[in-house]
């Protein structure tokens, strides 16, 4: 297999009606990451969750990855990013055309892996495998300082982790997370730019009565700044210590009627039965040897 090709070595399809395909992919030095095909309703396309890295760093406790046999591996180069869009906009192609968007959700942070994932995304949009592409990311302090300044590459939309009105709630969730009162400024002038919808994702420890009044608190300055509060339901994965939220109804209620001038969405997972949540497929699937690391990656 040539360097910075990759290869599909597993597929799953989801059950009907939802129309999405998951896959793992393996590079020349046997690094896997997964990518997920995924229909688009409103668009009547679809659209491709992409992984940023071959595992991650960041060791969010409410994700697969950050419990699986192996991590993380490396970054994935610009050309291995393109590759692998390449193969699963392949399969739509005499469908549909251009895949709606290419989302760096999947795993791996895409922050970290900047460098890489800005070539591939101008090659991916430049070569019209997708009309937009867009990143999800924790979205740390000097990350956000660069997406500032003069001339900086955009993605078209961006969805930024919120998880936690205060420093010590985010930390429950992603370890390294900045204070959310000090990158909220940072966050709202990149939404100047591009669209930026905040993810929370809704556990037991950040949806108590109390957590509902400080979130309100924290997000009222912000309103008509970012397009939507996306909360999001946990998927529960095997090794993380987090729990369900068994009070989620009373605090999506409860921000929809005190957050003035904020649009909050509720995003029910499916990823409970079909493992799609971040990294739990490649968790699941891989027992390949750990790959040796290439330079410079
Ligand atoms: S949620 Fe994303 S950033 Fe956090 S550990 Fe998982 S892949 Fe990495």
């Amino acid at each position: 297999m040539p360097e910075n090709s990759v290869e599909v070595i597993s597929t799953v399809p989801s059950k009907a009606p939802d129309r999405s395909i998951k896959y793992v992919l393996k590079t020349s030095d046997r690094a896997t990451f997964e990518a997920v095909q995924l229909w688009e309703g409103e668009h009547g396309a679809y659209s491709v969750c992409m992984s940023a890295q071959a595992g991650c760093r960041q060791g969010c406790t409410h994700c697969a990855t950050t419990f699986a046999a192996t991590p993380f591996v490396r970054n994935l180069s610009a050309e291995e990013l393109t590759s692998a869009v390449e193969h699963l906009q392949e399969g739509v192609r005499s469908q549909q055309g251009p895949l709606v968007w290419v989302d760096f959700a999947g795993v791996g942070e895409a922050s970290a892996n900047w460098a890489h994932v800005t070539t591939a995304a101008r090659t991916i949009v430049g070569r019209e495998l997708a009309q937009q592409v867009k990143v999800t990311s924790i979205a740390p302090h000097a990350w956000v300082r660069s997406l500032l300044k003069p001339n900086s590459w955009l993605p078209d939309r961006l969805m930024f982790s919120l998880h936690g009105a205060n420093l010590a709630q985010r930390r429950m969730i992603i370890p390294r997370a900045d204070d959310p009162s000090t990158v909220l400024p940072l966050w709202a002038a990149v939404a100047e730019m591009r669209p930026v919808v905040l993810n929370y994702v809704l556990c037991e420890h950040n949806t108590r009565p109390e957590d509902e009044a400080a979130l309100t608190e924290l997000l009222a300055p912000y309103a008509g700044r970012f397009p939507i509060l996306r909360l999001s339901s946990f998927n529960p994965v095997q090794g993380s210590p987090l729990r369900p939220s068994v009070r989620e109804e009373e605090f999506i209620a409860a921000l929809t009627r005190d957050l003035d001038g904020w649009t909050v969405s509720h995003h029910l997972s499916h990823g409970r039965e079909t493992a799609a949540a971040c990294g739990q497929l490649r968790a699941q699937i891989l027992d390949l040897p750990t790959p040796s690391r290439r330079p410079g990656l």
